[in-house]
């Protein structure tokens, strides 16, 4: 049976050019990155020069504003909490959207526990974050905002620039949540003026379990772990020098090929979209259908549960998820869809298609073929449809 991947938003298979880059790693060149010997020069050697490629890919101005973490998550948590204490003097109030990935949201809740109290902005049918509310709910206690550059269960691109321009006048730290948008989006923080953002390697083509927080030269940051003295006394640990090599590598290759791929997920995805038009009725796109990233196809088919959608493409051979990987299994609605203001039947109904570079057009071909008899055999058992009806 033919095996299709479209689940690139929860996670990317690695390149292979990315774990020849990660081998000698895990093999030969074992020196701990801190050891002043040859051995550990080798191994620090690769952690710099892997710095150097993730800061090209956002265009920061040093590569020691980059400090590599253990994941997208602890990115999101290091910015958030590391703020939050450094600037507890200032203030006590963060502003994010309710649209964000629960790494930045449960940081939030877990704050509000301590005392911190955090504005959740709403978002537009389209799931952009209400620019007019933002400024609004700034107060003279607002020590950071932190807002998703792309969303990861519709793709929707938040406008960034105009977010960082507002944090700027007011003074405000900017964290932003970049780990979808980046290699999928020309990044440059130096333009947009950001003050922190997060990566994570396994969303670019590179291994699980790395990721990275740029830090803007002169942000104070509390750490979040405590130890030595590893990347200059911002998070302690050996370095993980396999996996960083590997999101260097992940990260020079999504820079190189940014231009190429992306025009290419675009016409793959909109030849999905327009082929799931033609043969299925009653759907509805979720997301901005322009100010969206290349690879992401959210779609609702009304009537129907996600889930089960998903489990009979799984049995077709075809990987797709709902919302978001962390709340599969849980029948709730997506927090995201509700926040756009999907009624429940819609967002139930919802199934993310997320593309990756690999996937062809054979592979889209494959899936209009499987996807309509799904859809008309589960509506023919939906209650909802037959009440309609
Ligand atoms: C995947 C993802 C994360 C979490 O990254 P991990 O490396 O899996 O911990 C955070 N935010 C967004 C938007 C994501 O898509």
């Amino acid at each position: 049976m033919r095996k299709v991947y479209l689940d690139h938003n929860a996670t990317t298979p690695v390149s292979p050019i990315v774990l020849e880059a990660m081998l000698p790693y895990l093999k030969d060149i074992y020196g701990n990155p801190s050891s002043i010997h040859e051995f550990g020069r080798i191994a620090r050697k690769a952690v710099e020069e892997a710095r150097a490629e993730v800061a090209s890919l956002i265009n920061a101005k040093d590569a020691q504003e980059i400090v590599f973490t253990g994941s997208g998550t602890e990115a999101d948590n290091f910015a958030i909490k590391g703020i939050a204490h450094a600037l507890k003097n200032k203030g006590n109030h963060i502003i994010t959207s309710c649209i964000e990935h629960h790494a930045v949201l449960n940081v939030c809740k877990f704050l509000e526990k301590e005392g911190t109290r955090v504005t959740y902005l709403p978002v537009d049918n389209n799931g952009i974050v209400d620019i007019n509310e933002l400024k609004k709910s700034i107060t003279d206690k607002t020590i950071l905002i932190s807002i998703m550059l792309a969303n990861n269960e519709v793709g929707t691109i938040e406008p960034i620039e105009e977010i960082a321009s507002i944090a700027k006048e007011k003074g405000i730290i900017l964290h932003t949540d970049a780990v979808q948008a980046a290699g999928k989006l020309p990044i440059d923080v130096q333009k947009i003026g950001v003050d922190l953002l997060s990566m994570s390697a396994h969303k670019i083509y590179g291994p699980k379990g790395i990721g990275a927080l740029y830090i803007k030269k002169g942000i104070k940051i509390t750490p979040l772990i405590s130890g030595g003295h590893h990347e200059r006394n911002r998070r302690a640990g050996t370095e993980n020098v396999a996996g960083i090599a590997g999101f260097g590598k992940a990260a020079y290759l999504a820079e190189k090929e940014l231009s190429r791929e992306s025009p290419y997920l675009v016409g793959l995805r909109d030849y999905l979209h327009e082929g799931i038009k033609k043969k299925i009725q009653e759907i509805r796109l979720n997301g901005d259908p322009k100010k969206r990233l290349p690879n992401t196809l959210n779609i609702s088919f009304k009537y129907l549960e996600g889930e089960s959608i998903i489990l009979n493409l799984d049995l077709e051979g075809v990987a797709v998820s709902t919302g978001s990987a962390c709340t599969s299994g849980s029948l709730e609605p997506s927090h995201v869809l509700v926040a756009m203001g999907l009624d429940a039947v819609d967002a139930q109904g919802s199934v993310r298609f997320s593309l990756g570079h690999d996937n062809k057009k054979e592979d889209i071909d494959y899936v209009l073929e499987v996807l309509p008899p799904i859809i008309d055999r589960l509506r023919k058992m939906s209650p909802l449809y037959k009440e309609k009806k």
